[in-house]
């Protein structure tokens, strides 16, 4: 009986031993995750990049540029957005917050106010000042986004050590990824200037570094011919270079190859030209390049996040359509910028030492008027008509003018004042606009507030209504239209939808942490966040509703 209580004893000895050591490797296996974290997060948006075009310009891109990123690393192939309206502010700021305008407050890139009755604009901050330009384009800040960006909650873990640093052409590409706890957001100011730019929410002065790039040439040097890379014959993946369906320069009388920029400039407001050419994502890769030494990123052990955003794929989207030999002109030679992007990361931080992914904001869709031509159902929604003929209904059918205040982003907010002075009833209002608004030709479908309020939608587009539904800023009443019905002029390509046109971008990641491989498993937006965060071992972003992608994690 001793002898069995002694062995007894031993085993139970041993089994502590071992627990112990179980909880002494797991505790290891921390820290060193701790250690093993990437040096720097690179989130990179290409504006309007449409999932296709990583397929068809596939034979014309290099080993080096998004080739590299799909070889070397995971590539989501069926990533989505899962609310509308597909803009830039809101598409920035879900893919940085993991959430959508439902939590992240950003509606839409300019949305009408409620409260002061007048159109703000997503990053407007007029209580901020310009830095490093007189003008106006300064005055931005992040204040109008509600929630963090997994930049934000990498800054709080790492006590403010690690740093964020935003780079894109556009104010609200640089400044909505990259937080509110930034140490910088620099976008470009255009026109006579042709400079980097940031705001007093961030510095007093720009720094050593911005001031030399800005007075090198760095934008002049782009002012130059714009012609196809390669010989524009070999570009069988995109439409004839004369067509209708191209707005161009002003100064240039037809929508061809090639462009003289320098000689455009002065008619086409400067600096501003390159931001519709390839070379405004050119001067975008030279200045985010310049921002990993200038700002010392990914040199020690804390994470640091630098968020790039390539704006002119936009531009020359809205301008050309996204049927072009501009617009492939414009992906090839972004391939190249990207290659040159990521050997200088290799280089500065280190292969295996940096981990980055790539999306966009949206996508767009096929110039209506090409659709057309090709017999495909699609059309235009003239707003100024439209928003005619709503007064006129409301009025014949209610007595009072003026009830109508505002119609933006699909949606129309109706005068609460004027409802309450006349005694009338709101929900009486928003359901006879429902039953006029779905008689009108080219829209399929029309809610009201207090249904978004009321009902819980799960599926179809009535959920992607929901999560771009904000109560304290969004409309009365929410419009969608026909697939393929824009409100735009007949030259150019648009986006805003809950179609598969706008919600389908492409999602890559890259580098350390990140396995190999691709998946066709649907995934959308707002995980990319969760992932990055799950990544890093930090909080995800205070809203996020999104998932870590499991599958790419390694
Ligand atoms: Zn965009
Ligand atoms: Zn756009």
């Amino acid at each position: 009986m001793r002898l069995f209580l002694s062995l007894f004893l031993i085993l139970l000895l041993f089994n502590c031993k071992a627990q112990n050591n179980i909880i002494e490797s797991k505790v290891e296996a921390i820290l060193t995750q701790g250690n093993d974290r990437p040096k720097l997060v690179v989130g990179v948006v290409v504006d309007q990049m449409r999932y296709d075009y990583l397929t068809r310009f596939n034979n014309k891109f290099s080993e080096g540029g998004f080739k590299r990123l799909i070889n070397e690393g995971f590539y989501c192939k069926n990533n989505h957005y899962n609310y509308v309206p597909t803009y830039t502010g809101p598409g920035h700021t879900s893919i940085y917050t993991g959430t959508t305008p439902k939590y992240h407050g950003i509606i839409g890139n300019n949305w009408y106010d409620k409260d002061i009755k007048e159109t703000v604009y997503c990053a407007g901050d007029s209580t901020v000042q310009s830095v490093g330009t007189l003008s106006k384009a300064g005055q931005m800040s992040p204040h109008r986004m509600v929630s963090t960006t997994f930049a934000d909650e990498n800054r709080l873990f790492t006590q403010l050590q690690g740093k964020t640093i935003g780079v894109s052409l556009k104010d609200r590409g640089a400044i909505l990824p990259a937080g509110h706890t930034a140490n910088a957001a620099y976008w470009f100011n255009g026109r006579d200037e042709g400079s980097f730019i940031s705001s007093t929410y961030y510095m007093s002065d720009l720094p050593k570094w911005v001031n030399d790039f800005n007075d090198s040439d760095a934008a002049e040097k782009y002012l130059k011919v714009w012609n196809t890379l390669y010989n524009i014959e070999t570009y069988t993946e995109s439409g004839t270079d004369l067509n209708d369906y191209e707005s161009g320069f002003r100064g240039k009388e037809t929508a061809s190859f090639p462009y003289d920029l320098n000689a455009l400039k002065t008619d086409n407001y400067g600096f501003d030209i390159l931001k519709s050419t390839p070379y405004g994502n050119s001067i975008v890769a030279d200045f985010a390049i310049a921002a990993i030494d200038g700002e010392q990123l990914g040199q020690d052990d804390i994470a640091d996040v630098l968020t790039v955003s390539f704006s002119s794929t936009d531009y020359v989207g809205h301008n050309f359509g996204v049927n072009s030999k501009e617009i492939e002109d414009t992906y090839i030679r972004l391939d190249k910028d990207l290659e040159r992007f990521l050997i200088a990361l290799d280089a500065k931080i280190g292969k295996g030492n940096y981990t980055l992914f790539l999306t966009s904001d949206h996508g767009a869709v096929h110039v209506p008027a090409y659709l057309q031509s090709v017999k495909i159902p699609s059309g235009y929604i003239d707003s100024a008509t439209f928003k005619n003929d709503v007064e006129t209904f409301l009025t014949n059918r209610f007595e009072v003018p003026g009830l109508l205040e505002n119609v933006s982003n699909n949606q129309i907010f109706l005068n609460k004042k004027l409802i309450n002075d006349f005694k009338l009833d709101l929900k009486e209002i928003e359901e006879a606009l429902v039953d006029e608004l779905i008689t009108f030709e080219n829209i399929y479908k029309v809610y009201t507030a207090n249904t978004m309020q009321t009902t819980s939608f799960t599926t179809g587009v009535e959920e992607l209504l929901q999560n771009g539904y904000n109560q304290k800023r969004s409309g009365d009443v929410i419009m969608v239209y026909d697939p393929a019905v824009i409100s735009y002029g007949k030259k150019g390509s648009t986006h805003g939808s809950a179609l598969n046109y706008d919600t389908h971008v492409p999602l890559l990641f890259f580098g350390k942490g990140i396995k190999k491989g691709s998946t066709l498993t649907k995934t959308v937006i707002t995980d990319i966040a969760p992932t990055m965060s799950a990544l890093l071992g930090i909080s995800f972003p205070n809203a996020a509703t999104g998932k870590p992608l499991e599958f790419v994690i390694d």
